[in-house]
Order: structure tokens, then sequence, then C-alpha cells
């Protein structure tokens, strides 16, 4: 066989395998796999065992096993369906097969004497244990012994079986046997390629199907660490507007705030600061927690580029905190001269014209938007910086796509989901960090309650109490799928619960797909307390900003995960009255529900949460990403995996300094895409 591909068989497109046409090809593509690179990393996520034969005595109900057995007996049972029985004996015991769909030339295969092995589900049938419709194969004489290897089981997707799948990953693994060439000794597995056949056909060892995923799990991390390096290397050689410091707007607006900055305020200002007067493009991560107070910085970063006449866009992942951005950017910079506009996806084709001329013109230094600022179209005179505030929701992707004529701006990316350090080490090399590790003084902690459904009147009653006495709550309604539509539908009904149940209190509402002006209107009320009970889907939980409300309660709070109710819980408690959460839940728990509930009543300290969340999140939901579709690892799951992180950083950092061969071949094997912003 030709490989029409050159030298490198894991670019070739899988149609080069016999047997895979165009619509077996476009079938693959949706697990993620268009070249044989793809099938080879993709792996089984479990094993089934047949290198053993069960003995009849030792079957238990539950289990998947190999069996093997000479046919005993054979005959077509009418009960109340329809079903050919076969009894099989293997000198131990004795188990029935039973299949209720069966040809003539099946029935008639059965023929007691011949021998049988099976592979299937064991069950407790009415006559003893059976399996039902197992995999099975007809002998003549007693067979071979099992095979040596496990059998992999691969994610498949809908009209493509595992073992479809496992026979072209067996082509691909011949194809590409020197592919993949990475090398790292004093490894059980040295060469990755090794440890990646061992995982398509393992024996039946699991320590080393632990060092082997293992070892491709580091070179999958290391591949990420090195590449985001690069793209750090690539910056720094990179220049753009520097902005030293001007005529002391910074000043002004320091005094205009109307309260001091913290200490860790204005440490990360400065650092934002000294970044911005360098010609190397900043490329900085400002995280803090919920309410420690971001926005005051990205307002000084904003303002400095504004006195030496440079534009600054500050991206929000939604329109409500786009406008509230707006508002807050406006009432602190107005007063010192600088113009700030706002351009969102909903507004009128006039009024974006406008916009847009105003930020092509320079008039509007400081533009706030949603991911319409990323549009074509939008141009801007001089933009010197771009800051992007939730970062997860946006992802890396799209953070690359803001340029100024070729030219990368000074880059601030806030979040406030707070990231461990041996993550960020790791996971945003190519970013300089800056955390801002306390809140503004006189914040009081949110007390947090648990309450099983059982209890909703009461709760209702308690949040009566409370808003007729003058406080103001959010009740945040959630479904299990994110769906838009069931989430309003049970917004709806709520707030009609609400409404009938509060007489004497003003309950509003708000949700996605309401229009923006309305959306805004509303948000207005609430924060003018003219509403005094906020029913809202989860549109609320980035960002928005009413200090007055004290009480929120968490319908269903045992669908979130950690991060998202802690980013919900962050919308209480900003003023100095004491906060109140009650995380309204449906019995019985699992496990890990209840153990996230409990992380919220004890602290409120965004950090701990973070750690917790690695902890307790499923495989694939790392960091949010699953929200911006963008998909970071084929393989490691941090959640498992990030006590490796340390060693890849490490890993990482000696093959760039003695081993520029090995770096680039881990980089080939996982930074095919994240190749593409490497080359900045
Ligand atoms: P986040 O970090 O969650 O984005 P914000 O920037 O929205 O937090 O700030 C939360 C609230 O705290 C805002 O109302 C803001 O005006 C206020 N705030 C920020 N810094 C201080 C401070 N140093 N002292 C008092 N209040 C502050
Ligand atoms: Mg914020």
């Amino acid at each position: 066989m030709t490989a029409p591909s050159g030298e490198q068989p894991t670019i070739a497109p899988v149609t080069d395998l016999p047997g895979v046409g165009p619509g077996t090809a476009e079938k693959l593509e949706r697990l993620g796999i268009t070249t044989l690179g793809d099938l080879l990393l993709h792996l089984p996520y479990r094993y089934q065992d047949r290198t053993r034969s069960v003995p009849f005595d030792e079957l238990a109900p539950g289990t998947e096993c190999l069996v093997t057995g000479k046919i005993m007996a054979s005959s077509i049972s009418y009960g109340r369906r329809r079903s050919l029985l076969t009894r099989l004996g293997d000198g131990h015991g004795t188990l029935t097969i039973r299949l209720f769909h069966f040809s003539r030339g099946q029935e008639q295969s059965m023929q007691p004497g011949s021998w049988m092995r099976c592979f299937g589900d064991v069950r407790i049938g009415p006559n003893g244990l059976e399996m039902v419709h197992p995999e099975y194969r007809l002998h003549r004489a007693e067979p071979p012994p099992a095979r040596a290897e496990l059998t992999p089981v691969y994610p498949a997707t809908l009209g493509l079986t595992s073992g479809r799948i496992r026979k072209w990953v067996g082509a691909a693994l011949e194809r590409c046997e020197d592919a993949l060439a990475s090398t790292l000794p004093n490894m059980e597995f040295a060469d990755l390629m090794k440890a990646i056949q061992f995982l398509h056909a393992p024996s039946n060892d699991q320590d080393r199907i632990n060092a082997a995923r293992e070892r491709v799990v580091l070179d999958e991390l290391t591949g990420h660490y090195l590449v985001m390096k690069r793209r750090q290397a690539l910056l720094k050689r990179q220049s753009t507007i520097a902005l030293p410091s001007g005529p002391k707007l910074g000043r002004q607006l320091l005094k205009q705030l109307g309260f001091r900055l913290t200490r860790a305020q204005a440490k990360t200002t400065g650092e934002v600061l000294e970044d911005l007067a360098k010609e190397r493009p900043m490329m900085r991560l400002l995280q803090g927690d919920v309410g420690s107070g971001k926005t005051v910085v990205a307002a000084f970063a904003a303002t400095r580029a504004a006195e030496r006449g440079c534009q600054t866009a500050i991206m929000a992942p939604t329109e409500i905190l786009a406008e509230q951005h707006f508002e807050t950017m406006s009432a602190w910079l107005a007063p010192l001269g600088i113009d700030v506009g706002l351009l969102t996806g909903r507004q009128s084709a006039p009024e974006r014209r406008t916009r847009l001329e105003a930020i092509r013109e320079g008039q509007d230094l400081v533009a706030v938007g949603t991911h319409a600022l990323f549009q074509a179209g939008v141009e801007f005179r001089q933009l010197a910086l771009a800051i992007i505030d939730e970062q997860h929701r946006f992802g890396v992707h799209q953070r690359m796509q803001l340029r100024d004529k070729g030219r990368l701006p000074h880059q601030l990316v806030m979040t406030a989901t707070p990231i461990p350090r041996t993550l960020t080490m790791a996971l945003y090399a190519d970013m300089d960090v800056s955390t801002i590790d306390e809140l503004p003084p006189g914040r009081l902690p949110v007390h947090t309650h648990g309450a099983a459904m059982s209890r909703r009147g009461e709760v209702i009653d308690r949040v009566r109490d409370w808003c007729e006495r003058g406080r103001q709550g959010y009740w945040v309604c959630t479904t299990i799928e994110e769906d838009e539509e069931n989430e309003l539908n049970a917004a709806e009904s709520v707030h009609a619960e609400l409404a009938a149940q509060m007489p004497r209190l003003r309950v509003g509402l708000v949700h996605g797909r309401l229009p923006q002006a309305e959306k805004n209107a509303v948000m207005a009320q609430f924060k003018a307390g003219e509403i005094d009970v906020l029913v809202a889907t989860t549109v609320i939980e980035v960002g928005v900003d009413v200090s007055n409300a004290s009480v929120m309660v968490i319908d269903n709070a045992e669908r979130l995960g950690l991060a998202q109710l802690h980013q919900l819980r962050g919308r209480v408690g900003r003023g100095s009255a004491q906060a109140t959460c009650i995380l309204l839940y449906e019995a019985p728990l699992s496990a890990v529900a209840r153990e996230r509930l409990a992380v919220m009543r004890d602290t409120n300290d965004g950090f701990k949460i973070a750690e917790k969340d690695l902890e307790l999140r499923g495989p694939g939901d790392i960091l949010g990403t699953r929200q911006t579709g963008e998909e970071t690892f084929k393989l490691a799951d941090l959640g498992i995996d990030r006590h490796l992180l340390p060693r890849a950083v490490e890993l990482g950092n000696r093959l760039l300094a003695e081993d520029e061969t090995t770096a680039q071949t881990i980089i080939d094997t996982w930074g095919r895409r994240d190749a593409e912003y490497a080359s900045v």
C-alpha cells in the first residue's frame, strides 16, 4: 500500500483506509477523527475481558464475560415471547443461551454435541443463569484458548460500532508503525507509539494499562504546554503600541471612584500598567473571585490607553454584562473626557452604523460589546488594548481573532473562575497572571443553606418575609439540559407561582430570550428597587451587579456545577447587608451533588471551590470548556490527571532547553489545531 500523503502517514485522511468511504468519514468526523493519527489517538474507554473462559460455577449475574460450553439441548420455548433456548454444559455447571430473534438456520445449527463460545452479560433467568443474545460462535470441537489481549471498546457514534472502529484502528496502527515518535527515556513506556499500541490491545494488566495511559496523557499535556510556550515566545517578538504613563488621568479616576483600592487591586493595576508601557504585547490573565473588583483594574488600563489617544475594546460574554460594563465605564470615564460606546448584536442598524463610525473615527476611545466586537466590519482607528471578561466563555480561538491591522493589541483577560496555580502554570503558560486575592472591605460571606424540594413552600414564605421587609432577591431557575426553551418555561411558571404567592411584592422576570431593551429595562428596575424578587434564568450568572440584592434562591441547585453555583451566589452579598443563599434541591442527591452542596455551605472562597470543582467534575468537563465547545484535550482529564501537570511543565521546559527535536515531535502529535494560533 502506498502512502499518498508522503512521509507522515498520521496526517493521511481516514479515507485512505480500505472500506472507509465518504459516508463513514463523515461519521468518524463526528468523533473528531479525520486522519489516521486521530484514529491512533482514539483510545478505548474500557476493555472487555475475553482472555479467559469463565467456568459456569463461577458466573456472577450482572457481569460481562466469555464462556465456553458444549451444547446439551436446544429447543424453542413458547412462553410470553417465543425464544430459542440452548443449554450449555462445561463440566462445572450449566448455562442457558436465549435468543428471541433467530433464523431457521440458527435453530438448526444448535446441535447437541457442538461447542459454543459466547461473550455477553450474565443474568438470572427463569431457570437459572442465562445470556440473552450474546456474541457467539459455534465450533465442532473444543475451541482453542481465548485470545491473550483485552478487547478494546471505543467511543462510538450513531452508525459506527466499536467493532468497526476497532478494525480501522488496527489498520491505522499498521500504517503508522513508526509515526508519533516521541521518545522519553526513563519511563515505563519510553516510546509514545509503544504506549498507544499497548492501549489498543493490552494484556490483562491494569498497572501496565495505567502506565501506558499516563505516558500518553503526559505527552498530550506536555504538547499543550509547549504550544503555549511557543506562542508566548512568538508574542515576545511582536511589537505593539507602547503605552507609557501619560498626563495622569489615572489619578483623576482614582479620585472619583468613591472608594479606595484594595491592596490587591492596587498591586494588580500596577502590574497591568507596567506591561502596557512596553512595546511587547501584554498577555495577562487577571483572576479574582466574584466581586473582588476586577472592573476597576480594567478601567485603569483603558484610561492609560485613552490618554495616549488609543482605543480599548472591552468584551463581555452576555448582553446584560456588556450593558453593565458600558454603564460602569461611562460613569467612571466620561468625566475624564473619555467617550465610551456600546456595540451589541441586537442594536438597530442605524444605531450600529453610528457606533461603527465612532469606533472607526476613533471618537469612541472605549468600545464595550459582546462578540459583536469581533465581527468583520468593526474597524478601529487605533486599537491598543483588548479586555476580555470571563474568558472561559470565549475560548482561545476568539481571543486571538481580535487584531488591529494585523497587529495584536495588548490583552487583558479577566476571569472570576479562579484557576488553581498548578493549572495556570501548565494551561495558561502563555500568559502572565495577576491575582486579586481579597475582597473590598466590609463584605460579609454569604450564608448558604440547602433545602429539599419538600420545603419549597417554607422557602417561599421566608423569601416573602424578607422582601416585604425591604430586601431584594433573585430566584434562579435551572434546567437539566442546557436548553434555553426549557429554562424559559421553568422560569415563566416559577414567575407565575411567586407572583401569586407574593401578592404584596413586585416579582419580575428576566431570561435570555427577552429582547435586549426589555432585559435592560428589567435589570434597571431591579437595580432601582422597583422589583423586589427577580425570577431569572442562569443568564444572570455572570457579572450582574445589584448591590442591594441580598437573597438568592437557586431552584434545583443539584443540577449545577460548583463553578456555576459560585458564580451565581456571587450576585448577592455585594452590599453591606448580610446575604443569604438557599440551594433548593430535589432529593435524593447523588453523592457528588451532595458534596457540591456541602462545599457551597462551607466556604465562600472561590479558590477552594475551584480546587474542589476539579476533583468532582466528570471527564471532559474541564474549566467550563464545554460551554464554548472548545475541545481542549483528546485524552487528558484534568480531574484525574492534573497530578501530571507539574511533570508536563518540567518536561516541557527541559525539552525546550535540551531537545528541540523531541519538543517539535510532541507539538506535531498534539498541536495540529493549536499550531494555527501558535503562528501569531
Ligand atoms: P468582579 O471582580 O466580580 O468583576 P466588580 O468589578 O463588578 O467585581 O466589583 C464588584 C463591586 O465592588 C462593584 O460594585 C464595585 O464598584 C465594587 N468595588 C470594587 N472595588 C472596590 C473597593 N476597592 N472598595 C469598595 N467597593 C469596590
Ligand atoms: Mg466582573
